[in-house]
């Protein structure tokens, strides 16, 4: 089964020479909502000019202080890099898991090189085939391998890195946020020429230069927040200086929108210098103004904990109706039923909420959640509101209707999983068994965030690259079962 990557990644380097193990960890564990799968660190010995590497499977924040004391007093490097990685396929060994761990090292001598990074490559296979008949040996299943030995590929052919990251963004379509580091020990950073998964880049320019996928990485080490690396740049630094090169200045940013509604934490900052907590107080705002009519009509609004509850508190300040926290989620049940086949799902959802089910007897309720995908979450949660005496359920989606697959990472890769697919929000509010179902305008979610620069592909139709456009169009050939 193909694995897609929703990773987080940060790289860390240190102008006084300090040791940044505890930096790469502190900002793991920032990152660890963005990768549950594995973590791996590693740093750039300067002592031998090596590197070395410490990995896991797991939350890299469920290991005990003992061991990450013990870890750090083994390994010393002013420069480094580190990833959590979010497998969205469950269908995977321990084994591949194992192997796929990032950072990845690759290749040799010269042209050696660390890569760890977040997003998706569209048609990594057929650029995997290519590598191997040109005699690159391959250990696990993942595309960062992929993405490592084109890079390798290029420092052959070129020995220039500045090149070789260029070529990737001329070849590679798909979404990637990349950290690395070269031989030399030089930090790298770049990020695809439509920026679709978030880089940002943080500057001290007296301790410290870092990039991390999210800012709650810089903020958990004390690094200020600079900017966003742009799309299609490269940097490269050293003790010595930093240096920045655009390699594609063509084209705008076009960052994952669902970054906003879901993945992010909600104490980052994306592209515009808003929180993501303020653009979802915006969303739920919105939500509100929209269905204002409905809204009328309702005696409390509830969030689908826990990602919805910033959104729930704008719908609750625009309309003064009451917010009330009605449903529980156990944070112990950390089965993740958001890749489990659907039968199994609906146990899994039904067992990580609870509700206060006294607190529902004859109430219109207003249920908001970020995103509705299959449709699964809603199902469950709507019907025990309504078993435990709801009047009526009125769901709000602080996300547009997703109606088309994303090729970029998220998990979403068919037209006939998605319950937004060729039906009306009347036929979604049945199937879900709410009294009605409303979603965010493209046009209101733009102004919560106050830009437009984002990917919308699995809203819209419209992908930034040209590959996920083909294989959008094609998906579109098969038709869908009952
Ligand atoms: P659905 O149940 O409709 O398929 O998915 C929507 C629900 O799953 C929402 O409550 C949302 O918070 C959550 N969700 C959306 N995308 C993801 C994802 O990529 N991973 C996980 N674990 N949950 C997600
Ligand atoms: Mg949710």
């Amino acid at each position: 089964m193909r694995i897609s990557e929703k990773c987080g990644v940060i790289a860390s380097l240190s102008f006084k020479g300090d040791n940044v193990f505890y930096d790469l960890y502190w900002g793991l564990v920032a990152l660890n909502h963005r990768g549950h799968e594995s973590y791996g660190i590693t740093l750039f010995k300067n002592s031998n000019g090596k590197f070395e590497s410490f990995k896991g499977l797991g939350l890299i924040s469920h290991l005990t202080f003992e061991k990450v004391r013990e870890v750090a007093g083994s390994m010393t490097g002013y420069k480094g890099v580190g990833h959590v990685r979010y497998a969205t396929s469950s269908g995977s060994s321990k084994k591949t898991l194992k192997a796929d761990i990032q950072p990845q090292i690759v290749g040799r001598g010269n042209s050696k090189i660390v890569v760890a990074y977040n997003g998706n490559i569209i048609d990594f296979s057929t650029l995997k085939e290519e590598l191997k008949s040109r005699g690159f040996i391959f250990r696990g299943a993942s595309d960062s391998e992929v993405l490592a030995y084109k890079l390798v590929e290029g420092l052959i052919d070129t020995g220039d890195l500045v090149e070789s990251v260029s070529k990737v963004m001329e070849e590679v379509d798909g979404a990637y946020s990349v950290v690395g580091m070269t031989g030399e020990g030089s930090i790298f950073t770049f990020r695809d020429p439509n920026g679709i998964r978030p880089l940002a880049l943080g500057l001290d320019y007296e301790t410290k230069f870092m990039v991390a996928s999210e800012s709650v990485a810089l903020d958990i080490n004390r690094v200020p927040y600079l900017r966003s690396v742009k799309p299609g740049e490269l940097i490269i630094a050293s003790t010595r200086d930093v240096e920045y090169y655009k390699l594609r200045s063509s084209t705008e940013e076009r960052l994952c929108a669902f970054e906003y509604a879901y993945f992010a934490r909600p104490d980052s900052k994306l592209q515009t210098g808003r929180y993501v907590y303020e653009v979802r107080i915006e969303l739920g705002r919105h939500l509100a103004r929209r269905g204002r009519e409905i809204a009328s009509r309702i005696d409390v609004v509830v969030p689908v904990p826990l990602t919805a509850i910033d959104a729930a508190y704008g719908f609750h300040e625009e309309t003064g109706i009451p917010i009330e926290p009605i449903i529980v989620r156990n944070r112990y049940v950390i089965e993740r039923a958001f890749i489990m086949p659907s039968r199994k799902r609906e146990e899994v959802i039904s067992k990580k909420y609870n509700m206060l089910r006294d607190k529902l007897w004859g109430k219109r309720v207003a249920l908001i959640d970020d995103s509705i995908v299959r449709g699964d979450t809603l199902k469950s949660i709507v019907r025990s509101l309504k078993s435990a005496g709801a009047r009526e359920v009125h769901v709000f989606s602080t996300f547009p209707k997703i109606t088309s697959p994303c090729f970029y990472g998220v998990d979403m890769t068919s037209y006939c999983e998605l319950i937004g697919f060729k039906r009306d929000d009347e036929e979604i509010a049945s199937i879900i068994g709410a009294d009605t179902v409303t979603y965010q305008k493209i046009s209101d979610f733009y102004n919560s965030i106050g830009c437009n620069m984002l990917c919308l592909g699995c809203v819209t139709g419209d992908y930034p690259t040209p590959k996920a456009q083909y294989y959008a169009r094609k998906g579109l050939e098969v038709e869908c079962g009952d």
